[in-house]
């Protein structure tokens, strides 16, 4: 396995095994990786002659300045699990290899942008947008690697892929948990041990929220019980818990008959953000 931090060396590397004919799997990554990370690296070593894992704490998706600071650095023991899992090529730029200058792009992805994730995050998706963007026309993947984990994110880059023709296919991958339901998350280990051990209600209370749709209740209803729900729980600050359309993440009011249902939350715990969804 190689590192290299140059874009130019990256690029090279990979021209020449185009050239060669063989397939690129993409895995780009904020680092400090865990088991989800390298679900998506065993996935496109299976799929593709080449992989590639990026490790970029990206800083233009971070609209909250000590998020950015605090956010895990760990790029010697993350080398060591890429090698493990069989990862040809760890690209890990730093800021200034990235952005040169500050982009003067700015990209709108319309209705993504003003709900959940987008709404509580402004200019998160700006970020995301143009730093995938950019690892796309470095890496040239045949097939990138994303996770359900960051739903928004998909439908996201689903939609940069389309608007902007990126010659890729985009890969989705589920969530991988812990045993107690809790998302993986790099996040997660800036959990004090009593949050950790309360973290897994917020995957349970996902599930509390299928169960209530599947019982009957409208979203309105269940998204009151499950906020009830909450308020009873005051070490979790409720972001939002939203109930959608899984694919365009639109507003339902009960759950449509044949297609797919999104349970989607954001909350706080011992001051860490946390993201989790279902999809049924
Ligand atoms: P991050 O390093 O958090 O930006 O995540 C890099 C990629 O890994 C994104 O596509 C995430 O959706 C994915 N990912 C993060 N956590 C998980 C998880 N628990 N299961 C599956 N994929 C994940």
């Amino acid at each position: 396995m190689v590192i290299i931090e140059n874009i130019s060396e990256t690029t090279e590397f990979l021209k020449n095994q185009i050239k060669n004919g063989k397939s690129i799997g993409f895995v780009p990554t904020m680092g400090a990786l865990h088991q989800g990370h390298i679900a998506l690296v065993e996935k496109a070593k299976l799929e593709n002659d080449i992989v590639v894992c990026s490790i970029f704490v990206n800083p233009t998706q971070f609209n909250n300045p000590e998020d950015l600071k605090k956010y895990p650095r760990t790029l010697e023991e993350d080398c060591k699990m890429l090698q493990a899992a069989g990862c040809d090529l760890v690209f890990a730029p730093s800021a200034e290899e990235m952005y040169e200058e500050t982009p003067v792009l700015r990209m709108d992805f319309g209705y993504l942008e003003q709900i959940l994730e987008g709404k509580f995050r402004p200019g998160h998706f700006n970020g995301v947008g143009i730093v995938v963007s950019k690892l796309f026309n470095i890496v040239k993947p045949t097939k990138a690697y994303f996770g359900q984990k960051d739903l928004q994110q998909v439908a996201v880059v689903k939609r940069l892929v389309k608007d902007l023709s990126f010659d890729l296919e985009l890969i989705v991958c589920d969530t991988i948990r812990e045993n107690d339901g809790l998302a993986m998350s790099s996040r997660n280990r800036r959990l004090g041990s009593s949050a950790r051990e309360v973290a897994p209600k917020i995957f349970e209370s996902l599930l509390i929220g299928q169960k209530y749709l599947f019982e009957g209740l409208n979203v309105e209803e269940t998204k009151q019980k499950v906020v009830e729900w909450y308020e009873n729980s005051p070490e979790f600050t409720l972001e939002y818990y939203e109930i959608v359309e899984a694919d365009t993440l639109n507003p339902i009011e009960k759950k449509p008959e044949g297609q797919k249902t999104a349970i989607v939350i954001a909350a706080f715990l011992d001051g860490v953000r946390l993201i989790d969804n279902i999809v049924f």
